[in-house]
């Protein structure tokens, strides 16, 4: 793992701050390392570079940039094992699970280096219309604690392919592999192109006010995304958030549970259930709810929760305390109410933020649990009869993150899927993403695109140019 002290990255440069903060170890809570904490000046010197670093970086070739957003790819596969290591111990997942994304963040910066968005050039009378898309300016990007290094990379490469440069703030909960890779990145980026400050959420509020950043791309949750999008109205930025979800999932009468309970397990719990994408509420077709909820309790009772570098570990714990209080006082309500369990529902006592996993049994519609977005292991089975009462219920959510639908019978399955309001609706399947597959929330899950030719062109704004030849 990285042994040297964690740094800003401003202009190129290693920048230590006088003020650090602990970063804590989810799975043990014990201290990691300090953390740097930037203060305005900071970020003031941030934006300076960025915008110093904008002409040269805009103006360059294209497949120049390609090379070098595809190159950064190759800096974490030249310390893969090392950043696998660094976010298990920051972030608390399973070594599959940290796998998954830094494998992922080698993917996504690779693929997105081939995208490109190409000039449009059409006749109106003598008049050629030409339609370019150029790089915005600017972009403070914004991340959360559940994928840190991914989201980063889901910018990161698609702002510096089309020529825009970066003020990147990651969480303040997993800071240290985003500074890590700031600091490697600057071994093929010219200084200033992209910067990364660690610091508390006033940081993120300064960036989303800075008159000079021209462009917020944000990860997080919804409430803070009203804030975001408050605060971006003073110079009217360009916005991408990316928000919360409470997605349901639809069970048909004609699945076999058994077969499908291992894809239903992972679709709620991968990550801990610290997943925008999550399954939130398993809406389970009567016929099949005792075989669903019996299939399902027994895969998710073999699973193993642990500390994540540990070999066999499946589930790690949540990533802060704030995050597990939350769902600590969620089960307390839970039970309060009186609702009933399958598995799991009191917090284990252990050092470390650990959650079981937790399965309730058909709670009312209108309890905590189903309306709120957990964001840890807790997940209600819901019966239903009638499958528009069920759609009815699935959309009666101010989110339209994602959805999931599960059904032998494709036709049928796809009929619900087209009625549910989400950005995203996987049909026996779940957290399939792709560089080329667009993903975006509807309702309150966020505004605009990431990934696909969508989610380039959204670091850009729309050039017209109009050429008339002079008789
Ligand atoms: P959060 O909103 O608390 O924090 C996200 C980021 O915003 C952090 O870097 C934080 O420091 C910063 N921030 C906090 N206050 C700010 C402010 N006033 N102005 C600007 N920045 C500010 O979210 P979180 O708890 O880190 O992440 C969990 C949430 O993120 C969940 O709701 C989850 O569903 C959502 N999420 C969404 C997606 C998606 O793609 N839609 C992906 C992952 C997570």
């Amino acid at each position: 793992m990285k042994n040297t002290p964690y740094s800003l990255t401003i202009d190129g440069k290693r920048v230590f701050c006088a003020e650090t903060a602990p970063a804590l170890n989810p799975a043990t809570e014990q201290p990691i390392c300090n953390v740097p904490l930037a203060s305005r000046e900071h970020l003031e010197q941030a934006v300076a570079a960025a915008r110093a670093a904008l002409p040269g970086w805009a103006n360059s070739a294209i497949a120049e940039r390609q090379f070098r957003v595809s190159r950064l790819g190759d800096l974490i596969e030249q310390n893969q094992e090392a950043f696998i290591d660094l976010l298990i111990t920051e972030q608390g997942k399973s070594r599959a699970g940290a796998q998954w994304e830094i494998g992922g963040s080698i993917h996504w910066l690779r693929e997105i280096a081939k995208q490109s968005l190409e000039e449009q050039v059409s006749s109106q009378g003598d008049v050629e219309v030409v339609t370019r898309h150029v790089p915005i300016g600017v972009i403070g990007a914004i991340t959360p604690w559940n994928f840190p290094l991914l989201l980063a990379v889901w910018k990161i490469a698609p702002a510096l392919v089309t020529g825009n440069t970066m003020v990147l703030k990651p969480s303040p909960h997993t800071p240290l592999c985003t500074l890590w890779f700031g600091e490697l990145a600057q071994q093929v980026l010219p200084p200033g192109v992209l910067n990364v400050l660690s610091g508390g959420n006033e940081l993120g509020q300064w960036i989303t006010e800075h008159p000079a950043i021209g462009k917020i791309s944000f990860t997080g949750s919804t409430a803070t995304g009203r804030h975001v999008m408050q605060s971006a109205a003073v110079n009217l930025k360009r916005l991408t958030l990316e928000l919360g979800g409470n997605d349901p999932a639809i069970v048909l009468p004609d699945v076999d549970a058994k077969a499908i309970a291992k894809d239903l397990f992972w679709a709620a719990f991968a990550n801990s259930a610290q997943f925008c994408v999550a399954c939130k509420r398993l809406y389970v077709h009567e016929d099949v709810y005792q075989d669903v909820a019996r299939e399902l309790t027994a895969y998710a009772k073999n699973v193993k929760v642990g500390n994540g570098i540990e070999a066999d570990t499946q589930l790690g714990p949540l990533q802060n305390r704030m995050q597990f209080e939350k769902v600590s006082q969620l089960l307390e309500a839970s039970q309060a109410a009186g609702l009933t369990f399958l598995l799991g529902g009191k917090p284990i006592q252990q050092p470390g933020y650990f959650i079981p996993i937790t399965l309730v049994d058909n709670p009312p519609e209108d309890s905590r649990v189903v309306a709120e977005e957990a964001f840890g292991p807790v997940l209600p089975l819901l019966k239903y009869r009638d499958i528009d009462e069920v759609i009815a219920r699935a959309n009666d959510t101010p989110y339209g993150l994602a959805a999931t639908v599960w059904g032998k019978d494709i036709v049928k399955a796809e009929q619900v899927a087209r009625r549910i309001e989400a950005g995203t609706v996987w049909i026996n399947q779940a957290h399939v993403f792709a560089p080329d597959i667009a993903f975006g929330g509807h309702k309150h899950s966020g505004l605009g695109i990431e990934n696909s030719l969508h989610g380039l062109a959204e670091y850009c704004n729309v050039q017209t140019i109009m050429r008339k030849v002079l008789p």
